[in-house]
């Protein structure tokens, strides 16, 4: 009799751990950092394969200054023409000013006289994703950086030819590495 008890007690033990590890496991998964995704590198001249980035807000507020995280983390927007490459006309390519992740090159740059840095392309669509926004009573598409996820700006679909597409993109989002 007691013995039955005792087995009862076990099995129950056995199998919470049982759904427990079920439960957890794969939730364990989605929040790691280990997510690998195929990334356009001009440096390589090719694709490469890349870890995502997942920094908790913490994390971010120790490598970003003030300014940069109220964009990159918060989805904040710069006051137009008040950016470091508003008018830059320098030729290089534009990285992630959170990851380094390349995301335009200056050969897509235009002047859009919005004070803010405009594209009419990405680096490459795998680079820079995007989201439908619907604050501030509009319907936009913010853009983030597929690795860390950090806001860049928003694509409209004003932009000139040939693709029509206008990237507005945060300066302080972005960190140009010349060209040599
Ligand atoms: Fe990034």
């Amino acid at each position: 009799m007691k013995r039955n008890y005792l087995l009862r007690i076990l099995g129950a033990v056995l199998a919470a751990g049982i759904v427990y590890g079920a439960v957890r496991i794969p939730a364990a998964e989605n929040s790691g950092g280990s997510a690998r995704i195929k990334l356009y590198s001009e440096k390589q001249k090719g694709y490469i394969m890349a870890d995502k980035i997942n920094k908790t807000e913490a994390e971010w507020k120790q490598v970003l200054t003030p300014e940069q995280f109220q964009v990159l983390r918060k989805q904040g927007t710069e006051r137009a023409f008040t950016g470091e490459y508003a008018h830059t006309k320098d030729k290089g390519i534009y990285k992630c000013a959170a990851c380094g992740t390349d995301l335009f090159s200056s050969d897509a740059k235009f002047d859009s006289g919005t004070g803010w840095p405009s594209f009419w392309k990405s680096i490459a669509p795998e680079n820079v994703a995007s989201d439908t926004d619907s604050s501030l009573g509009m319907v936009r598409s913010e853009v983030h950086c597929s690795r860390c996820a950090s806001h860049l700006g928003h694509v409209f679909d004003d932009g000139p030819k040939p693709t029509g597409l206008r990237y507005c993109i945060n300066s302080i989002s972005l960190k140009l590495e010349k060209s040599k």
